[in-house]
């Protein structure tokens, strides 16, 4: 049976976890009595360094229930990272990660179970109307949603972190070594089969968001820096255009020179250089951008591919440079992934 484990972020979130436990801890019973999961299944909290009651309660949690489990992280990382620690760090076949605030409909969740139990590796929990959203969060996501991708970022419109990962897929997140962290943008280029749940999302549950502006701000300029060189590339293309003109305006300063007498003396010599130079500059600071970039890409040392499966027969695992090969030492055919155990043995296969 699949071991489900719900993985929750959690900062000064004291008023809504006492609910938040009750209502998860009877979405695990309901799927284990439909006979999705195994009855081991767990929920883990993580602490992402709370000022309020918020450990204790955790701690209480596990007291009375042992399905609950808690990471406490040393201080506010952030809900990115805090994310990362809970991902990385828990154990189950499966992993959903929601938000405490109970914004994500759990009635989602057991339709992502089917699409796993379908064969998605990853199931994208994507909202479908925003009426519980203000205007300017709704407004500023869609203009976000469109820049990122006008950078050539790959991110799903309307996708937050509510998601399920396999085994599999959370094995392969684990070779992206980035500090600075944006979740959205990395998962999708995991690859794999993945399938996409929509859900309404609800109203925060109780107590006030913890995203300020700042953090969402930060968080969207995170989403534009660490997947798109092009702001560096930028100053090559100003630079080239400013050139350009001044050498124009240098030939019509000169026409004027030459053809009237309306020339005021040392006019074009100083102005005329000023923009060129200005120009020249910009267009070298790109083309050092574009060195920068390159390291930037290096320093990351993302994975360089990530190997769905193989067919041919391997006697001894092997490590490959730059990726991963999964470990079965079998053939795998692709008709036999239908059926759930198939689907269920693939995400041990690689852990
Ligand atoms: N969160 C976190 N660390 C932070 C900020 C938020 O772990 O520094 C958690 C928070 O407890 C919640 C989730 O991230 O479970 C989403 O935050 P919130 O609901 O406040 O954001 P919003 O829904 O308003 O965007
Ligand atoms: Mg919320």
């Amino acid at each position: 049976m699949v071991r489900l484990n719900l993985v929750i972020p959690c900062f000064n979130e004291e008023e809504v976890l006492p609910e938040t436990t009750r209502r998860l801890l009877a979405l695990l019973e309901e799927l284990v009595v439909d006979g999705m999961i195994d009855s081991s299944s767990s929920i883990t909290y993580v602490d992402d360094g709370s000022l309020d009651r918020t450990w204790v309660l955790i701690e209480g949690f596990h007291t009375t229930d042992p399905r609950v489990h808690g990471i406490k992280l040393s201080r506010n990382h952030g809900h990115q990272n805090a994310l990362l620690a809970g991902l990385l760090s828990v154990e189950g076949d499966v992993l959903i990660s929601l938000d405490a605030d109970l914004q994500d409909d759990l009635a989602a969740i057991p339709r992502m179970m089917a699409e796993f139990r379908n064969g998605a590796e990853i199931v994208f929990g994507v909202r479908d109307r925003r009426d519980t959203d203000s205007f300017f969060k709704r407004f500023s996501a869609r203009s976000y949603y469109r820049l990122l991708r006008r950078f050539g970022v790959n991110v799903l419109q309307d996708h937050a972190d509510f998601r399920l990962m396999s085994r599999r897929a959370i094995e392969e997140l684990r070779g992206f070594g980035e500090v600075n962290l944006f979740l959205r943008g990395i998962v999708p280029l995991l690859g794999f089969h993945t399938a996409i749940v929509k859900y309404d999302r609800q109203a925060r549950f109780a107590g006030k968001s913890k995203y300020p502006l700042i953090k969402m701000i930060m968080l969207a300029s995170d989403g534009v820096t660490s997947f798109s060189t092009k702001p560096l590339q930028w100053s090559t293309y100003v630079g080239g255009v400013l050139s350009l003109a001044s050498l124009s305006f240098g030939l019509w300063a000169l026409s004027i020179r030459l053809l009237t007498d309306r020339s005021v003396p040392g006019w074009a010599s100083t102005v005329v250089p000023m923009y060129f130079l200005g120009g020249l500059q910009l267009l070298f600071l790109g083309v050092i951008g574009g060195y920068i970039a390159k390291i930037y890409a290096e320093t990351k040392q993302r994975p360089r591919f990530i190997v769905e499966k193989t067919l041919q027969r391997r006697t001894r695992p092997s490590a490959s440079p730059g990726g991963s090969l999964p470990d079965s030492g079998t053939m795998r055919s692709v008709s036999a992934e239908h059926d759930y155990e198939a689907a269920r043995q693939r995400s041990y296969e690689t852990s």
